[in-house]
């Protein structure tokens, strides 16, 4: 199933697997365009990127690109992250994630610009993780990217 199919739903198909599937989609999406490198500033090891919800989802967490930082193996497994993590926490990975995206894709995708739809189009274009299918499923993904 397809992205832009998101609106045409079918009926058939239910709720919890079309949202695995949406899940499964955007952190593969989002590591692709971070060219699977780690967010940490202290990473010591950078091996098997794995995507991270920032607030986690049995904490009221979104599965939007804006929640997701990506983070290797290591890092992804230390520092008690899937408990129910304070502000500062929760600060300190946002400005990973923030600090992280600048540096590779050159901008924020929680920047809330009237060109970001174009930045972000642009960043799957010129990234050379995707194939010409992906690349297609990557931009009808941007439904998801924004925060409504
Ligand atoms: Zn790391
Ligand atoms: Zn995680």
């Amino acid at each position: 199933m397809k992205l832009g199919q998101e609106n045409g739903e079918s009926r058939d198909m239910t709720k919890r697997s079309w949202t695995s599937q949406k899940r499964k989609l955007l952190l593969e999406t989002y590591k692709k365009l971070l060219n699977y490198t780690c967010a940490h500033p202290k990473c010591e090891s950078g091996f098997d990127v794995e995507a991270h919800h920032i607030r986690p989802l049995e904490f009221g967490g979104e599965d939007k690109f804006w929640n997701i930082v990506c983070l290797c193996r290591k890092c992804h497994r230390s520092n008690g992250l899937h408990n129910n993590v304070d502000d500062e926490k929760l600060m300190d990975l946002y400005t990973f994630k923030g600090v992280h995206e600048r540096t590779v894709i050159g901008f924020q995708l929680d920047e809330e610009e009237e060109n970001f739809r174009e930045k972000y189009l642009r960043a799957i274009n010129v990234n050379r993780n995707f194939d010409t299918e992906e690349r297609f499923i990557a931009s009808n993904i941007f439904n998801l990217v924004t925060r409504k």
